[in-house]
């Protein structure tokens, strides 16, 4: 046994980035199962997962319950401040608008995303929210870390939807609105 053997810290202490989308990736699929458009976050603080969400806006019926903005509020009641310049945000896919704007708010120090959305996302896929040099807060980012099963993850759920569509079974949840949302829903085109 040499002396230099390594001393290997429990995962959540890695500063791993898959680890933590791993994560992001477990709470997508339960968004799935609850019939919501399947995005996970985790926000890590001294390489501890201190919040976990999923996209909620169909059970909260709320269209700012997305699983950055939950995470961000969980994460602000963990540490007691809104500050979170110490905070590293994983989510598999690239923050909206509106989360990259609360993002900024926060001061989260990095943002790590699985795919990116050539469409509608704000972190350099059609928008650079998180690096506006107007605002006073640039995030540094990561993007592609698990990518092709963060993809996947969305793109089973969305031609599992439109099955359901074409096979006329009501959505769980929202009822037609929800359905009618399904067919303009695939706006991330993926790596
Ligand atoms: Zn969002």
């Amino acid at each position: 046994m040499s002396e230099f053997s390594p001393i290997v810290p429990p995962p959540d202490m890695l500063n791993n980035d898959e680890h933590f989308m791993r994560e992001a990736l477990r709470l997508a699929r339960k968004a799935a199962r609850l019939d919501e458009v399947p995005i996970g976050a985790v926000i890590v603080h001294q390489g501890r997962i201190i919040a976990r969400s999923w996209n909620q806006v169909e059970t909260l019926k709320d269209a700012t319950a997305h699983a950055e903005m939950l995470a961000l509020t969980q994460a602000e009641s963990a540490l007691e401040d809104w500050r979170l310049a110490d905070c590293d945000l994983y989510v598999t896919k690239e923050p909206c608008p509106m989360c990259a704007g609360a993002i900024v708010h926060c001061r989260i120090r990095r943002v790590i995303f699985g795919c990116p959305d050539v469409k509608g996302g704000a972190a350099g896929g059609f928008w650079n929210l998180l690096q506006a040099p107007n605002l006073n807060h640039r995030c540094e980012i990561s993007q592609g870390v698990l990518g092709e099963e963060c993809v996947a993850v969305l793109k089973d759920f969305f031609a599992e939807a439109r099955r359901r569509k074409a096979e006329g079974v009501p959505h769980k949840k929202g009822g037609a609105a929800s359905l009618d949302a399904f067919s303009e829903a695939p706006r991330f085109d993926g790596p």
